[in-house]
């Protein structure tokens, strides 16, 4: 069988490699002139920033990327953040287990239950901001939530399901994380590329694919003006790129139903230090700031992100769509001083990256479910818009590959 992917996107490589292991012919096409799209590095002044991810892995190494990569031979090290997470209240950085002693008293009863509940609830479609609200009506529990999710999936609390958090918390106890990938995003892509090309697979960089071709099934796409046809089209480039390139091939009521979803967008904020601002590799939620929710320093872990002696710290922010973007950043750069009062002696701005548009944090809102299957049996979709439920950012687009490849196998046997 012939398969053509479109993006080489972790999604991408993942199903390129997933079906060149199984013996499938693949070719992976990607328009840039660098492969890894939203999940590699970029070298700056000697720091490996990244083009998107915050060079984490939510599940660390075995969850379900970390177990997709084990099975492919992919030779990257993820290593566990420990903490995996401190809350940064009142100046101090707490661990979950002392969160208790800052809540005041009258709350310490419902904080107790939302603890046991949030191994034991299955939530509903209510969002994960009312969820807590009825079992702790505190502002503080408010805040953790909101920079739970506000790192992890971009979104405010009261934009996403409990049934989606709650899911996505018990997987954190299952499986552990975040982790960090050695090396970074490029870490996993650079693996990636050494699997694809050891199971003969091509990747094709600087080629944007144009159309995908055919009658009542694709047969195949248009690459830089030249038809190449494909038995299987692999799709990574998001559900209303697909539909573009598919045209007159789907539905009008098909493409009716994914125009209005609406991406997460987000700012990260990349700093280099000469010290160490966090003594550790995992999460510092930060409920109390105005804008950032989070902030992590990679190079406790893997030290070659930043030159000898030096360190990389990144923070993450929501972007609405109706704010401005310049006041944005100014209110997470002060945030940033406000946490770190020697910030100014020891620090300095790399980089301000703004996502949104057509390079989000995700595609498509954590919580929405979305089958990897299109209107056409030959056409599927992978990368952050194909998501299980509870499962976060790039462990997400794991599970989706895993039910694309299922769904070909099935199919096409
Ligand atoms: C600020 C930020 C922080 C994040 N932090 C984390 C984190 O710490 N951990 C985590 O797990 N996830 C994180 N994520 C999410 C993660 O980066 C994404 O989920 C993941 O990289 C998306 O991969 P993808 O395969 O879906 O798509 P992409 O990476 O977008 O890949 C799609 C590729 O397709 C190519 N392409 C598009 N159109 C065409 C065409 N017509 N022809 C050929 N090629 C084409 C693009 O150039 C691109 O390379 C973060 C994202 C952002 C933005």
């Amino acid at each position: 069988m012939k398969v053509c992917v479109i993006g080489s996107g972790l999604g991408g490589l993942l199903a390129a490699c997933s079906f060149a292991k199984k013996g499938y012919k693949v070719d992976v096409y990607e328009k840039l002139p660098y492969p890894g799209g939203r999940f590699t590095n970029i070298d700056y002044k000697g720091y490996q920033l990244s083009t998107g991810a915050l060079h984490m892995i939510p599940y660390s190494g075995n969850g379900p990327l970390g177990t997709m990569l084990k099975k492919l031979d992919a030779d990257v090290e993820i290593v566990d953040s420990k903490p995996q997470v401190l809350f940064n209240i009142e100046g101090e950085n707490l661990t979950i287990g002392e969160i208790a002693k800052v809540f005041p008293l009258r709350y310490k009863v419902g904080l107790l239950k939302l603890l046991a509940k949030l191994k034991l609830n299955e939530g509903d479609k209510e969002s994960f901001a009312w969820w807590v609200k009825k079992q702790v009506n505190s502002e503080l529990a408010l805040k953790i939530a909101d920079a739970f999710t506000g790192w992890s999936l971009s979104l405010d609390a009261s934009e996403v399901s409990s049934k989606e958090v709650l899911k996505e918390i018990k997987n954190f106890y299952k499986y552990s994380g975040p982790g960090v990938p050695m090396g970074g995003c490029r870490g996993v892509t650079r693996a990636l590329l050494e699997v694809l090309s050891a199971e003969g697979g091509k990747l094709h960089l600087k080629n944007s694919v144009e159309k995908i071709y055919g009658d009542k099934h694709a047969e195949g796409v248009i690459v830089e003006g030249e038809k190449k046809n494909y038995d299987l089209i692999v799709s990574n480039v998001g559900l209303k790129a697909t539909a573009s390139l598919a045209g007159e091939l789907f539905p009008e009521n098909y493409k009716k139903s994914i125009m209005n979803i609406k991406s997460s967008w987000g700012i990260k904020i990349s700093v280099a230090s000469d010290k160490p601002m966090l003594d550790f590799s995992g999460v510092l939620l930060t409920p109390y700031a105005e804008r950032i929710h989070g902030i992590n320093e990679v190079t406790n872990v893997s030290p070659v992100l930043a030159p000898q002696g030096k360190h990389l710290i990144m923070s993450h922010q929501i972007l609405k769509p109706d704010r401005n973007v310049k006041l944005e950043i100014e209110k997470g750069l002060k945030d940033l001083k406000k946490l770190f009062p020697d910030f100014n002696k020891h620090c300095k701005i790399l980089a301000t990256q703004v996502h949104r548009k057509n390079w989000p944090v995700n595609r498509v809102p954590s919580g929405k479910v979305i089958s990897p299957r299109t209107p056409l049996r030959n056409i599927v979709n992978v990368g952050d818009a194909i998501k299980p439920l509870g499962m976060i950012e790039t462990d997400g687009i794991a599970g989706g590959v895993k039910e694309a490849i299922n769904y070909v196998e099935r199919e096409f046997s």
